[in-house]
């Protein structure tokens, strides 16, 4: 169809559109399509692409890759088997075990580019029979659910433009990027506490293959991992206030190197590990952060990843629940489909299964947000740090106990379920 100012509009029509082909839409995607759904995959950004994050995928979400059927190029893929983890603040580092998985011969987690795994995801949603829209950056959603209209944009083409006409919406965009009719509020939201992400890529930097350093600093925390083909990935959080500080004493310098300054000077363990090292590639950033829940909006849309809910990534833990909010997801509606897109019960059928889905969601992971943001307040603030360390110095099994804590071994029940079930 022809509009005025030259546009095409493409009309198609899908059971579900999911948007976002990070770990939580593929996943999504890839299981939807297997029950026999026709899905729409809408992605914003051309793959492959680096991505903040310190690309940590913890041991319980290792048979998760094999079922969605990416285990075995991740297992060639990704760095060693990181099994300890570190604490470092000024000149100090503390070592401890990382908790193993119950789970035999997958005990330990392993680190992958985003930029790898983000894409055999993604292209295994198309193996999968999903309809990858690529680069494609959804504009708005309309509707409820049972019929819901989405407008795509296909990105890098001043051509065309989608109207996906869809019975359910999977919002799976993640965080930082907010949709269109997001951002002013946004905007207007904006708070000195708010943490602003950083991430960068290093060759021959000098850190075991099997340790996972978790750096603390005043104002930010931050982490540390080999991961494929030996490049370490160096990411961090830091309050926008802290920043915006030792911006000011050296005027014009690029973000990214005040913030490598700030961990080099505050995090001994960081400037040994980069000495001699050389950075590929540009500092990447994003935020503002904004740990929470974000379930409940009222829309009629299902939510999973980071656009559900999104833990201060000091535990490592989002990867985890994004691959795990689409197992919860779809093992709730997926063999649901007739009664969910069926015009005359999708309304009624949707709302039940989505409040269902939020109270799985909450319980499942709404700990694992508490548990984060306590250890992100202990690692950024200066006095809470000093009075913590000499407890970990002196039992240096609270670190692993920590990682226990925020589920690095522990997988939400029904992806649990599900794996065994296919194993
Ligand atoms: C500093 C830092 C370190 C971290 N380290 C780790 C770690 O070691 N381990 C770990 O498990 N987690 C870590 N995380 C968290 C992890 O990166 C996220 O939780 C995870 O990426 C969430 O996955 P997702 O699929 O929900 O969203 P995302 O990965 O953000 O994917 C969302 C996708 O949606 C697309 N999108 C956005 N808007 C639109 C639109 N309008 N139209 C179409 N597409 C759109 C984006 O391009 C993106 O590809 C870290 C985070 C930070 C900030």
């Amino acid at each position: 169809m022809r509009v005025a100012g030259g546009c095409d509009i493409v009309k198609m029509r899908f059971d579900a559109v999911v948007v976002g082909a990070g770990p939580a839409g593929a996943a999504t995607a890839i299981l939807l399509a297997r029950a026999g759904w026709s899905v729409a995959l809408v992605e914003r950004q051309r793959f492959p692409r680096r991505k903040v994050c310190g690309e940590c995928v913890a041991a319980s979400n290792l048979p998760l890759l094999d079922t969605l059927g990416i285990g075995a190029e991740f297992s060639r893929l990704a760095g060693a088997e990181l099994r300890r983890v570190a604490l470092m603040r000024g000149s100090e580092t503390i070592v401890a075990p990382l908790p193993a998985a119950e789970d035999n011969g997958r005990r330990y987690g392993r680190a992958l580019g985003r930029e790898h795994l983000d894409t055999l995801l993604a292209r295994q949603a198309e193996l999968e029979g999903a309809t990858l829209f690529q680069p494609a950056s959804l504009q708005s959603i309309e509707g409820e659910p049972g019929a819901f209209r989405l407008r795509v944009q296909l990105v890098g083409t001043d051509a065309a433009a989608l109207e996906l006409d869809a019975s359910l919406v999977v919002a799976a965009h993640g965080s930082w990027e907010p949709l269109p009719s997001e951002r002013a509020a946004l905007r207007r939201a904006r708070k000195p506490s708010d943490l602003f992400a950083f991430k960068a890529n290093f060759r021959v930097a000098k850190i075991d293959a099997d340790l996972l350093p978790v750096l603390s600093f005043d104002g930010g925390y931050g982490g540390m991992v080999v991961a494929d083909d030996g490049l370490a990935t160096l990411a961090c959080c830091i309050r926008e206030d802290r920043l915006e500080r030792d911006r000011e004493a050296v005027p014009g310098e690029r973000a990214g190197n005040v913030v490598e300054a700030i961990l080099r000077r505050e995090c001994v363990g960081v400037a040994a590990a980069l000495e001699g090292a050389t950075r590929e590639g540009a500092w990447l950033s994003t935020g503002p952060i904004r740990p929470g829940v974000r379930l409940g909006a009222g829309d009629g849309v299902f939510r999973v990843g980071n656009a559900a809910g999104e833990a201060h990534p000091i535990v490592g833990e989002g990867i985890s629940m994004a691959l795990q909010s689409a197992f919860v997801l779809a093992s709730l509606i997926g063999s649901e489909r007739a009664a969910l897109i069926n015009p005359v019960s999708a309304a009624d059928e949707q709302s039940r299964l989505l409040r269902t889905y939020d109270a799985r969601w909450r319980q499942r992971f709404a700990r694992r947000l508490q548990i984060a943001a306590a250890f992100a307040h202990l690692a950024m603030r200066p006095w809470a740090a000093r009075t913590a360390w000499p407890l970990v110095e002196a039992w240096p099994g609270l670190l692993t106990r920590g990682a226990l804590w925020s589920g690095k071994t522990r997988c939400a029940e029904e992806a649990f379920r599900w794996t065994r079930a296919v194993a």
